[in-house]
């Protein structure tokens, strides 16, 4: 509804907290200062994280009263759809829009295994953690346009949510089902993996990304298995090394993109202020606490990071941490002059990784034709609102 409202009124609605990622302590805390038992905590979560409902008044197990209460005082879909983009491989890219119009992406790709059908397939989910992003690196399509805001708690489990929506609403078309409603309480979360890899960076929004991390690991929100859940960063050493205590059995994505100081300079400005004699021991602190092996992520640009020495360090790196290496092509980004090595330069890339025993894959792309890089769909459109405002 909200997106059907002109700008300048949109802008002027008060925003409700998202009942998505609330933690049940603090709800039971706000419903027993309106006279409601506890027990109405565990009914509405399961109608949010089980059922799946998309409206209160669906709620039916709960007094109408309440169910009117818990509609002015929250929202239950903080990420409403703008626009979806489905691609002609098996990608998904949603453009989600929050209470305040603030776009973000949010992706669903599609791995199909050999043998069943599409609805078997393994689906991961890359989520965003803020609206842009300050970092600025310079291959990247979130970094262009700069920071806006961070997602809240809410914004993100939202994203969760509403790849729920989609593929419960598309299981219940194949099993015939009423719409809207899901079959069982005990059916699992549509989706085998999460990445936060799509805009911002998710450090930098700490507190509100671990927040959505539980309440998705949660028995009481979406009961989503910890080493399931894969988190990428441009490498904010502080943050990584407060990760490692927090106890979670989630992976680590470092996003390398350079395996020498002054390379990795020259495409991502975070490395001015935590260089590689940081990192490489912060990443070394989270695998040794967590137990858990780190991704070192390695976009391929020609000319700029694809030489044989960069391949080189890359392996001496990749063999200390003992981490497994992602080398994916990099994708063009509008205002960009950068090109993707071919698959000949890709190849001699990866022969070094293999000669020295480094655990490795080149990326197969998935959804390049519907801009799947990070940030390019949310700024193609924002630059399309830019000219329809005139
Ligand atoms: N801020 C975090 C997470 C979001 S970006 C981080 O930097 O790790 C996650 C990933 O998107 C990057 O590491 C990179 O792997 C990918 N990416 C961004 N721009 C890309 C491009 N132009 N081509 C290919 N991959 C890109
Ligand atoms: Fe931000 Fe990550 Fe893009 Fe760098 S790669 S600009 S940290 S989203």
């Amino acid at each position: 509804m909200l997106s059907k409202l002109p700008v300048f009124m949109a802008r002027f609605l008060p925003q409700r907290p998202a009942l998505p990622g609330t933690p049940p302590a603090a709800l039971e805390e706000q419903l027993g200062g309106q006279g409601h038992p506890a027990f109405r905590v565990g009914q509405i979560l399961d109608w949010v994280y089980r059922k799946r409902v998309r409206r209160f008044e669906d709620m039916t197990n709960l007094p109408r009263g309440l169910r009117e209460w818990l509609e002015a005082n929250y929202t239950l879909e903080p990420a409403r759809e703008a626009l979806v983009k489905r691609s002609s491989d098996v990608t998904e890219k949603l453009l989600l829009e929050m209470e305040d119009r603030a776009l973000v992406e949010t992706v669903l790709i599609r791995y199909p295994q050999r043998g069943v059908g599409a609805e078997e397939s393994r689906k991961t989910i890359c989520v965003s953690s803020q609206v842009g992003c300050a970092y600025g690196c310079r291959f990247c399509a979130s970094g262009l346009a700069g920071w806006k805001r961070d997602l809240t708690a809410g914004e993100i489990v939202g994203q969760f949510l509403h790849v729920c929506y989609i593929e419960d609403a598309r299981a219940l078309t194949d099993n015939q089902g009423s719409p809207g409603r899901r079959a069982s309480s005990d059916d699992p979360v549509p989706f085998d993996n999460v990445v936060f890899m799509g805009m911002g960076e998710p450090l930098a929004n700490y507190e509100a990304v671990v927040a959505a991390i539980r309440c998705l690991n949660a028995p009481w929100g979406l009961g989503f298995g910890a080493r399931r859940i894969t988190l990428s960063t441009s490498g904010l050493v502080p943050q990584i090394r407060r990760l490692a205590d927090e106890g979670l059995q989630i992976r680590l994505a470092v996003s390398l993109h350079g395996a020498t100081n002054p390379v990795r300079d020259a495409i991502m400005p975070i490395n001015r202020k935590y260089p590689l004699e940081e990192l490489i021991p912060a990443i070394e602190d989270f695998s040794g606490k967590n137990g858990r092996l780190v991704t070192l992520e390695y976009i391929l640009i020609e000319d700029v990071n694809d030489f044989l020495e960069q391949a080189h360090a890359l392996a001496g790196i990749a063999a200390r941490l003992r981490a497994h290496v992602n080398l994916i092509p990099y994708n063009s980004v509008e205002g960009l002059t950068w090109k993707r090595p071919n698959i000949k330069r890709q190849q001699t890339f990866a022969r070094v990784l293999r000669e020295a025993r480094v655990s490795h894959t080149i990326r197969k792309e998935k959804g390049h034709d519907i801009d799947a890089a990070c940030g390019q769909l949310r700024l193609r459109t924002e630059k399309d609102r830019a000219v329809a405002a005139g």
